[in-house]
């Protein structure tokens, strides 16, 4: 925005996190140790593809070590530089913090677009990129546990595991060095759902407290809300098709880099992701309206806002055009500061990042914990849970026959009970608990405290006192 003078993304966070220091009683000096970036690394490798040398500049920075392993996701995106990646490890420290995963923040980035290169080529560069990390420590199950992000997926982890197992034979430990790989591979089932997953749980939450619902100005339950997302990938996507599918939520707007999807009565998410996935973007899809402008969905009237891509796309420029009354932000950091007291100051809530987009990390815990385990979730429990079942189940099959027709067991309660959890199961039942812990402790400072009028301000807080008392453990 040219006419408006907006702070870099990590300065924005910085002041994000201003506001919410000056509200707490921190120990002389301690605020400054705990905003700054403890170290950033920056390698410039070479790799020799289509007959000449290619040279690629890649980023870790690690924000906090407060606990060990640091954790966040490694990003491949042409736009990627030093300081957006210390934002976003910064947002790492404080959103581990906030769901209790004991990780300290960190988080990467390839200045790559991953669709210039074919899958052998972004093998050889993410195993040299992998390389240059792992020799230096910067991807270690003890130490750095990176994860997928904008730009890389499954695939990308498995490259990685593979690339730190080969360099450390002897650890058995390896495959904790990197989550969100792929299940057959020591990942974990829904982790590619996860950050969606729990975007859905956390607007959940969000409904049950109807004293919230009403701060926002808004009523009843997510059945019905109409509900615009910006950014159909793995996050967008599976936020939208959950609250369709599971909650009545109406996508009615989608947008995406060409442009935006409108209808009032409801997209078909499922049909859109498919086109996108075929076509590339939104434009041409038959059913429904399609405009190249985005901003103008972006800014069109509906009950819930979803920014599920980039960084800064609320910001001064568009701020007082914004007319939901609930944003939930799915991607890291997408409202600017500016934007904030803008909205803030119209009365909009925001679901803040750290809170809202946790969900991918808190299942990037429970893989870590799996890998360190070396054991699936379930494995040991499952079968005996459902033997202890059969024994209700069996009491009651006796009952139902004594009473003859006065009362018979459900066959589909039957079914339901006997049935021991999955992994699937444990881990949507763990992410649902985190959300649902995470948000009544932001809530809770948000109502408790005549001077946090708003839920960000109220995460940071929850944040910043949990890394405060870490430290304080530690004696320092
Ligand atoms: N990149 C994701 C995030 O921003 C996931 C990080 C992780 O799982 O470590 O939260």
């Amino acid at each position: 925005m040219a006419e408006f003078k907006e702070p870099t993304f990590r300065e924005n966070v910085d002041l994000m996190f201003n506001r919410a220091v000056a509200l707490m009683d921190i120990a002389p000096g301690l605020e400054e140790k705990i905003r700054v970036v403890n170290s950033t690394y920056t390698v410039r490798f070479g790799v020799r593809l289509r007959d000449r040398i290619h040279t690629f500049t890649g980023y870790r920075a690690v924000h906090s070590e407060h606990l060990e392993p640091v954790k966040g996701g490694i990003r491949y995106a042409t736009a990627v530089n030093q300081d957006e990646v210390e934002a976003l490890a910064a947002l790492m420290t404080y959103k581990c913090a906030l769901v209790e995963a004991p990780f300290g923040g960190s988080k990467g980035g390839l200045c790559i677009d991953p669709r210039d290169w074919n899958e052998h080529e972004l093998e050889l560069i993410t195993r040299r990129f992998a390389y240059e990390l792992i020799k230096r420590d910067l991807i270690d199950p003890a130490q750095n546990v990176p994860a997928p992000d904008m730009g890389t997926g499954e695939r990308e982890m498995a490259w990685i595991a593979d690339q730190y197992a080969r360099m450390n034979t002897t650890d058995i430990n390896s495959r904790a060095c990197v989550t969100g790989k792929p299940l057959n591979n020591g990942g974990i089932a829904g982790r590619v759902e996860a950050t969606g997953r729990g975007v859905q749980f956390a607007l959940r939450e969000f409904f049950r407290h109807p004293e919230d619902v009403a701060a926002a100005g808004l009523d009843g339950t997510l059945e019905g809300k109409r509900v615009i997302v910006q950014g159909l990938g793995n996050v967008g996507y599976h936020a939208a098709k959950f609250l369709h599918e599971e909650d009545g939520a109406r996508i009615t707007g989608i947008i995406e880099r060409d442009g935006a999807l409108f209808d009032e009565k409801g997209l078909d998410v499922e049909a859109v992701r498919e086109w996108i996935v075929r076509h590339g973007g939104v434009a041409g899809f038959p059913d429904a309206a399609h405009t190249a402008d985005g901003a103008e969905v972006l800014e069109t009237e509906c009950d819930i806002l979803i920014p599920a891509a980039l960084e800064g796309v609320i910001n001064l420029g568009n701020a007082d055009r914004i007319k939901a009354p609930l944003i939930i932000e799915a991607a890291n950091g997408p409202v600017t500061a500016g934007a904030d007291d803008i909205l803030r100051r119209k009365g909009v809530v925001i679901i803040p990042d750290m809170y809202a987009n946790a969900g991918g990390v808190t299942v990037s815990y429970f893989e870590w914990v799996k890998n360190l385990s070396h054991i699936r979730f379930g494995r040991l429990q499952r079968r005996q849970e459902e033997a202890r079942h059969k024994l209700v189940v069996d009491e009651l099959e006796r009952l139902d026959r004594y009473l003859g027709d006065a009362w018979s067991l459900r066959p589909e309660f039957k079914q339901k009970y006997l049935r021991g959890a999955d992994e699937l199961e444990l881990v949507r039942s763990g992410l649902d608990d985190t959300m649902r812990i995470a948000y009544q402790d932001i809530r809770e400072i948000w109502h408790g405290r005549e001077d946090v009028a708003d839920l960000r301000t109220a995460a940071y807080i929850c944040a910043i006192s949990r890394v405060v008392a870490s430290y304080r453990a530690k004696g320092i």
